[in-house]
This record gives structure tokens, sequence and C-alpha cells, in this order.
């Protein structure tokens, strides 16, 4: 690679960041390609803000297409080797990756808080769920087994999951570490090598995992992350020798992705947007029902695809929304309440608290001009809840990703239902009631890919998988879990016969 200046050693890069963790400045963000932190080919950078109190944490480069061809070039010259090794050994790296999360499990934790935004509390949280993801991909060589059958006398049919070779994981600000890691241990277990492209607005985690990864002896090209923008995706997308690509974010760029990542004949998977409905009945325990409900409205900001983003109250419901708002009133910014990603974010919910208010909506809790004290310059909105929404309006219909509920107002279950199933969206739903009948009559007819009883993030845990339905998701499968060997190989079918006397079968 002569074009690339090679700024630095791991070790030196190491021993920057540790450095820089005290004075919460970081150095620039490099890409790592064939196992080193290089400088990308462009002085195109822009700015990493913290959203917490809005300093500069770093800048990223907005690499090009040649970059992209470097990592490309060296995943493929990986390929052979790494996906030639048995399944059993390529797990051995994640066994040790998955210690190395534990046992780095604060320092993750810090990056994503200071990029995302996010709480600390949640930001571990996050990083634990990593720790589950890569529990699961060590897991692997005890699902991918294939078939074998005895077809006709001494004829046998075999299958086996060959992995694709080089793939692309795009990902999305709102989860820094978990997303990618949604992707990263499973595809690569699996025997592909990857490129990560990671937002450029919390692109700082990536070098972590890409140390971490080294560290647990992952051989050099197997794991790339090119940083950019648009033009990184399209090249992405448009790369001859990238066999499958995976998406994570807006529903809007998954459709781009998708349309353009399919129109050059690759495989992809791409996870959109959402706007997630609640629906309450009235004999729901209203205690666990507030607290399933603001926890899911406000966690991480409501920057989540599985945050609950409208409630369908049905019947006499009054009690349960006054406690709901009491829950969202111990909701406090910069305590237990982050940030949400940047100033243009913060205006957008705002706006939309107020043009539901000028639409009639009652603003029971309201979020908007929240300062936290000595952190002036963050982004924070504190928790809303808007009530008397109607279904036409933006805030019941559009994905604010913020902590705002809003809330509608139903006689019967079906009206609920059918507000549920007009949403373009179908990443999660969820019920809340002690009645079973009317808990599985939901479940029949929401329109949802993950489905809630009595559960505010209807996340579903390793080795189950997690995708949605609709506009939130394009592709076939979902991204974990065991759907996720689908995605990330190709299936050998051979047909074997070593005894002569076997004969012709009959299809032969
Ligand atoms: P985004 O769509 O703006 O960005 C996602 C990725 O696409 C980033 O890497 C970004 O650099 C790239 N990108 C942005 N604009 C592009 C363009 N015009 N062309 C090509 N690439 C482009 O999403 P975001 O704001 O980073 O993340 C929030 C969104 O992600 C929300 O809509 C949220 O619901 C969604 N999300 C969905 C899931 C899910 O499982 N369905 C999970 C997490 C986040």
């Amino acid at each position: 690679m002569p074009c690339i200046k090679i700024l630095s050693s791991l070790e030196k890069r190491t021993k920057l960041f540790a450095t820089n963790l005290i004075s919460m400045q970081y150095p620039p963000v490099q890409n790592y390609i064939n196992g080193v932190f290089v400088d990308a080919n462009t002085s195109r950078s822009i700015n990493v803000v913290s959203p917490l109190d809005g300093k500069e944490l770093s800048k990223v480069p907005m690499s090009t297409s040649v970059d992209l061809n470097y990592a490309v070039a060296a995943a493929k010259d990986a390929f052979p080797k790494w996906s030639k090794m048995p399944i059993k050994e390529r797990v051995q790296v994640f066994f040790r990756y998955k210690f190395l999360l534990e046992n780095n499990l604060r320092e993750l934790a810090h990056l994503v808080h200071e990029e995302n935004g996010k709480t600390m509390d949640e930001a571990i949280a996050e990083i634990e769920k990593c720790v589950e993801l890569t529990e699961f991909a060590c897991s692997l060589p005890q699902l991918i087994t294939g078939e074998l059958l005895e077809v006709s006398k001494g004829v046998e049919c075999r299958t086996e999951h060959v992995p694709l070779g080089v793939v692309a994981s795009i990902v999305p600000f709102n989860f820094p570490s978990m997303v990618p890691n949604w992707t990263i241990p499973n595809a690569i277990a699996l025997g592909n090598c990857m490129i990560l492209k990671p937002s450029e607005k919390v692109p700082i985690s990536a070098g972590k995992i890409a140390e971490l990864l080294k560290e647990a002896g992952l051989p050099d090209g197997v794991f790339n992350v090119v940083h950019g923008g648009v033009e990184i995706v399209e090249a992405i997308c448009d790369h001859p020798d990238i066999q499958a690509v995976s998406f994570v974010g807006s529903t809007k760029i998954a459709k781009i992705v998708y349309q353009r990542a399919t129109q050059h004949y690759k495989r992809c998977l791409a996870l959109g947007g959402a706007k997630n409905h609640l629906m309450v009945m009235p004999d729901a325990i209203p205690s666990m029902t507030a607290q399933n409900v603001a926890a899911s409205m406000s966690g991480c900001a409501g920057q989540r695809c599985m945050a609950a983003s409208a409630m369908v109250a049905v019947g006499e419901t009054d009690h349960i929304i006054q406690k709901i708002v009491e829950e969202a009133k111990k909701i406090v910014p910069g305590k237990n309440l982050g940030a949400v990603i940047s100033r243009e974010s913060k205006d957008k919910i705002e706006q939309y608290i107020t043009e539901a208010e000028s639409q009639g909506a009652t603003v029971l809790l309201d979020g908007r001009g929240v300062k936290v004290e000595g952190k002036e310059n963050g982004t924070y909105v504190g928790p809303t809840v808007i009530d008397h929404v109607k279904p036409g309006m933006s805030v019941a219909k559009e994905e604010i990703f913020g902590p705002v509920i809003s809330i509608m107002r139903t006689k019967t279950v079906d009206e609920a239902i059918a507000i549920e199933n007009s949403n373009p969206y179908g990443n999660a739903a969820s019920v809340f009631t002690q009645n079973g009948g009317v808990a599985r009559y939901i479940i029949e007819r929401a329109s949802a890919g993950m489905i809630g009883v009595n559960v505010g993030v209807p996340v579903p845990r390793e080795p189950f998988s997690f995708g949605g339905w609709n506009e939130s998701k394009f592709g076939v499968g979902d991204i974990t879990g065991k759907s996720s060997i689908e995605f990330w190989t190709k299936l050998k079918k051979s047909t074997v016969k070593w005894n002569p006397e076997a004969g012709v079968n009959w299809m032969s």
C-alpha cells in the first residue's frame, strides 16, 4: 500500500489513546487496514463532537474509494487462509475477544458515552450486549453443521455452509459498539473478511474494537475499518469484490443502499428506522406499565430503533397515563438521561413537540429548552409526554428519535391495531395487559417483527434473531442469531457415490 502513510504502530496509538483519555481528547481517527492504523488518502475531515458537552473529541477522515480499494484488497488477500481454517479454530479468536471486551468494558463504555452522549450505565449495558453477541458467535460451530442423508442406495447428499468472501457492514450512530458487533463476530467467525464503515458521528469506538480483535489474534486483513460518509457507502455498494452488504440506519438510506447494492447483484440486508407502538389496555398493571413505557421512550435519549415512540391507550387509562408522567419526571437530563446526538437533532425533536402542540395535542411533560448545568453546550432534550395526539399528526407518524412519547386514545383494541398497522414501519410493537387472550389477539395482528407483552423494549436476546418488518427492514432474514448464518454464508450441496454397485439412480 505505497500511498498510505503509516502514522503509528498499534502500540504507539494505544499509548496516545490512553494519554488522551485523561484530557478527553483523542488523536485524529484513522482507518484500520491490514492490521495497521493508517491515514486516509484525503485531507477532508469532519469534527467529532461529544453531545454531552459540545467538546470536540477528534476528527474523522472522509475517506475516498481509494482507501476502500486498499481495504478490500487486504480483505481479499486474507480470505483464502481465514476461510479455510476450521470454524472451531476461527471461533477461538472470539472466545479471546469476549474476555477482552469484558476486561476493557469500562474503557469501551466510556468511549460510547463520550461520542454518542448516552449515559455511562447505558454505555455499559451496550458493551455487555457486545459480550452476549460474541458468546453467540462462539457457539456457531454447534449451529452450522450441515446435513447428510443417504438419498438412494449408496448415494449421499451433503450440505455445508461456505463463507461468501469480502463483506461490508455499514452502521449508524446510536450504538457505536453494539451494532458493529451485531455483524463482526458472526460474519467473521463464519469465515468472511469484513470492511466496517462506522458512522462519521461516532467513529472512535471502532478503533478500539479493531485493537481488541488484533489482540485476540485475528489475522491482519480479516477485519478492516474505513471511515467516511456517502462516498464510502456508495463505493461499498459498487465494489465488484464485495459480496454482501449489511446496513443499519434510517429507512431513507436503507432503501438507497438496498437498491444500489442489489443493483450490483450483491446480497444485502438493510435495516431501517422505526415507529414502535405500545398498546396499553385498561387492565394493565399501572406501576409496571408506567416504568416500562417511561424507560422505553427515554432510554438512550429515545435514540433506539426499539424505543416506544407512540402509545395507543385503549379505553379508561387516565390513571396509567398519570403514572407514566410521574415516572417520566424521575428521568433527569444529564443524570439518568443522556444527550441526543447533535444540535440539529435537538432542534428537530423540539420542532416536533411544538408542531403537535399547535395542532391541539396536550403536552403533559415538556422536555424543550432543557439546559444541564456545567454542560450548556450539550444537546439535551427532557422526557416529553404528549397526550391526545391524532393519528394524522407528524408526531404520531414519523420517527422522532428523541425521548418523546405520543399518546393516542382509542375506544377499542381493533382501533389500536388499525393505528399500529397503518404505520409504514414494523420493527416492534408491545401490549400491556393482564389478559392473555388480548395479548394473543395483538401478537397475531400487530404488523411488526418483534412483539412484546408487558415488555417496553422487546429486543429478542441471543440465540433469537433481531429484525423488523415492512419499512424497518429490506432483504430476507435477520441480522443476528441463527438467521445470520443464512446471510453470511452460501450453501454447497454435494451428491456423492463411491460404491460402483450402487448403480445409476433415477435422476442420472
Ligand atoms: P443514517 O441512515 O443517517 O446513517 C447510517 C449510515 O449511513 C451511516 O454510516 C452514514 O454514514 C451512512 N449514510 C448517511 N447518509 C447517507 C447517504 N445519503 N448515502 C449513503 N450513506 C449514507 O442513520 P443514523 O442517523 O446514523 O442512525 C439512526 C437511524 O438508524 C434511525 O432511523 C434508527 O431507527 C436506525 N436504526 C435502525 C436499527 C434497526 O435495527 N432497524 C438499529 C439502529 C438504528
